[in-house]
């Protein structure tokens, strides 16, 4: 990549008169840099200059005089751009300038003199004559030649020119591809094999531009003319083409609308007459103001063609053609200012290489051949493009034969045939696509078979669900009970006398001791099976959390690994059996627990109706003899006594006589009470007894309704017949207490019968 800012020339045209002359000076310093200093004339400097400044300067690469002849322009401008392109880089040379400073005279050449050849001829010529020299490359040129005029582009090399005016001519567009690269439409390439052909090219365009001129057209001094010499260059042999181009560019003439002696004018204001130089000078500045992101080319077709020259891949030089004549000199002075502005332009140039697709199929067919004729040398035999039908069905057989082959280390030998190896991985390859669609169809009825097994296992997990639901709903009954075992509120109903009474009696039963052991066991009964229920619950839930696990890895993963599918099931397994163990087991304790319950129920339901009669009997002979506080202990002692130190045997019984379903041993006999009451009210006094009344009960039975006889007794009474009747089998049982504590032989005897019986 080359890297340079446009380089910038200047050349002054001898003046027609020599006394219109302006003044002006050129120097060149150590660096080798040209500064052109233009002194303005006083007159004009007063008329249209309003700073006054008498003295301009310019700096340029270098500074041509007046008597610079054209060799010399081209030797040191033109040359080293040839010299680029011939190295495959684009190059540009443009002149400008106003109007006859000498734009054309220096890119095309004078017409009257071999030696007023311009800058084109001399270059042609100069290209052809290193082409010849250089055997190491193909060389192609081509030329083409257009004119831009009113933003219009043409073709000056188009045959049908001479018979057309230049409207008439199909107009030269340009087109632009996605890699932003500008293409010309309608613009003809002429290849020109030597400098005799390129330069008839040359005198072709220009004659056509001349015909084409009219008063009303003023072709040469409103057109740009660019000249391209397309260059490609290859060595012998390689893909590899180098592709450049050198625009030779007469540009319009440079004059602006404003002229001289418009007072206070300043010269930056004047605008061009040719508004594709507008546009120029607008990409110039663009260009040379740094950080710039938009380059305004589109703006003309000028400056789209000539894009690449600009800012681009290119190595563009400037000429700027100066004539200074007094009457010229702001002219000058404009032309001076834009090459100022045009040399701050930096290009990027680079080598335009690209393959060739039509050279590299052609190398490559020749490396085919090359290949052919050396394996047939190898192999001795001369191999056509495809395989035999013949040797298609005997690697078919081999592939067969190798893929239903058992040998881990048995091959597929089809020979150093390419042809056959690739007919080989084909032919599996296609196979195992075959395979795929069947496997797939395996897959997809094997999901079938798999979601008719589904409802089933989904079956079977409803059904376990449905267990585990009647199981938690026994288990919670059980729960339910176990919470309800603690009752309170039965002796509420009852007097507490009675109530005394009835625990003493109670306790003091034979039964009791049944009732106790029974209920020992109950309890014992009860823990288990509420540990149970527990454990139960545990192995449901751990059920229920496997068993879904189960069935959607079953069903989203049917490739699961076996480890963990069999990891899986015998957990499910074990949880399954752990609860079927432990239900049987509380199966069988509700059972043992009903029965328990059962038989609390009769022993208390026959303590019931003892004590009831016991009570009963005691109320009655309460009445037939008053008794005494100390002659207590003549009273009938308790159906059955027991010696039970325990009086904590609690009876389970509801208030319409059912056993409950499952028993709690530790309730209390709430409705026991009511019962109790029920007989108590149909034995005690009346809750108010008279006198009379009193002494009438007396003669009563003990179960009448006549209010019983007011006993006899040093205990102080209330004189409600129930809170006395309670009063009195308090001191009642109390008495028999201390009595059976007196004499209990045998006692022991009959608790142990009970235990054991
Ligand atoms: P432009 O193209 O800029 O309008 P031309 O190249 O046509 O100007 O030049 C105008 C006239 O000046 C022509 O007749 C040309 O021969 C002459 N001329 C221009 N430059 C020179 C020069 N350096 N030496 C001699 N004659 C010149
Ligand atoms: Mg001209």
């Amino acid at each position: 990549m080359v890297k340079q800012t446009i380089q910038i020339f200047a050349r002054v045209k001898p003046p027609v008169r020599k006394q219109q002359q302006g003044i002006y000076s050129i120097d060149e310093d150590e660096k080798l840099t040209s500064s052109l200093e233009i002194i303005l004339p006083r007159d004009l400097a007063d008329g249209f200059v309003n700073n006054k400044r008498e003295s301009y300067n310019f700096k340029f690469q270098r500074i041509f005089d007046q008597d610079a002849n054209q060799e010399t322009i081209f030797e040191n401008i033109a040359k080293p751009v040839a010299e680029s392109v011939l190295a495959g880089y684009n190059g540009t040379i443009f002149a400008y300038g106003q109007t006859g400073s000498g734009k054309t005279f220096t890119i095309t050449g004078g017409a009257e003199r071999y030696s007023d050849r311009g800058i084109i001829p001399r270059t042609l010529s100069y290209i052809f004559e290193q082409l010849q020299k250089d055997s190491s490359k193909i060389y192609t040129t081509h030329i083409s030649y257009l004119e831009i005029y009113n933003e219009c582009g043409y073709d000056l090399l188009d045959p049908r020119h001479e018979a057309s005016s230049l409207e008439d001519l199909p107009k030269v567009t340009i087109l632009e591809d996605p890699e932003q690269n500008i293409h010309l439409r309608n613009l003809s390439l002429h290849q020109a094999t030597t400098e005799e052909e390129a330069l008839n090219l040359l005198f072709l365009g220009d004659t056509n531009r001349m015909i084409a001129e009219t008063p009303m057209n003023q072709a040469s001094t409103r057109s740009h003319c660019i000249f391209t010499i397309h260059l490609s260059s290859k060595e012998p042999g390689s893909a590899t083409v180098r592709h450049a181009k050198l625009h030779l560019v007469d540009l319009a003439g440079s004059e602006r609308v404003a002229k001289t002696g418009v007072g206070g004018q300043l010269l930056t204001e004047a605008k061009y007459i040719n508004l594709s130089l507008h546009y120029l000078e607008q990409v110039i500045i663009a260009l040379s103001e740094k950080h710039r992101s938009h380059i305004p080319y589109r703006n003309s077709m000028m400056t789209s063609v000539l894009r690449d020259s600009l800012g681009g891949n290119c190595m563009t030089t400037m000429i700027a053609t100066l004539s200074l004549e007094k009457r010229n000199i702001d002219e000058s002075i404009s032309t001076c200012r834009f090459a100022q502005r045009v040399a701050l332009i930096k290009n990027e140039a680079v080598l335009n290489e690209e393959i060739d697709p039509r050279l590299m199929i052609i190398r490559l067919q020749k490396e085919i051949q090359e290949l052919k004729d050396e394996l047939a040398i190898v192999t001795g035999e001369r191999r056509t493009e495809a395989l035999t039908e013949a040797e298609l069905l005997q690697l078919e057989k081999l592939i067969t034969s190798f893929l239903e082959d058992q040998d881990p280390e048995s091959r597929l030998e089809v020979g150093a045939d390419m042809r056959k190896i690739h007919h080989c991985f084909h032919h599996l390859k296609k196979l195992l696509n075959e395979k795929k669609i069947l496997g797939n169809s395996i897959v997809s009825s094997e999901s079938k078979d798999q979601d008719c097994q589904e409802p089933l296992k989904e079956e079977e997990y409803k059904k376990l669900r449905d267990i585990l639901k009647q199981r938690d709903n026994e288990i919670s009954i059980l729960s339910e009970k176990m919470r309800n075992f603690p009752s309170t509120g039965m002796r509420g109903e009852m007097s507490l006398g009675r109530q005394e009474a009835f625990e003493i009696f109670k306790r003091d039963h034979a039964d009791s001791i049944t009732i106790d052991d029974n209920k020992q066991i109950l309890k014992q009964r009860f823990s288990e099976a509420k540990a149970l229920g527990e454990s139960i619950n545990e192995a449901r839930r751990k059920i229920g959390k496997q068993m879904p696990l189960w069935i959607s890895e079953n069903m989203a993963v049917p490739s699961m690994p076996d480890l963990q599918e069999e990891r899986l099931r015998s957990q499910l397994e074990e949880e399954k059996r752990r609860y079927k163990t432990m239900f049987t087991r509380l199966k069988a304790l509700k059972v043992e627990i009903e029965h328990l319950q059962l038989l609390m129920d009769k022993a208390k339901v026959k303590l019931q109706k003892e004590f009831e009669a016991w009570w009963a009997e005691e109320a009655s002979n309460l009445q037939v003899k008053p008794p005494a506080v100390n002659s207590l202990n003549h009273m009938k002692p308790f159906p059955q006594t027991s010696e039970s130190q325990h009086d904590q045997s609690q009876f389970l019984f509801n208030k319409s006589g059912q056993v409950p379903q499952i028993p709690s041993p530790q309730c209390e006999c709430q409705d026991l009470g009511v019962g109790s009451d029920m007989y108590a009210r149909k034995i005690l006094p009346s809750p108010c007894p008279s006198p009379r009344s009193q002494e009438q009960s007396r003669t009563s039975t003990p179960l009448g309704n006549s209010t019983p006889e007011r006993p006899v007794s040093s205990v102080p009474l209330t004189g409600d017949s129930q809170t006395d009747s309670d009063i009195l089998a308090f001191i009642k049982a109390r008495q028999n207490i201390l009595q059976k504590k007196c004499n209990n032989s045998s006692t022991q005897k009959v608790r142990g019968f009970h235990f054991y019986s």
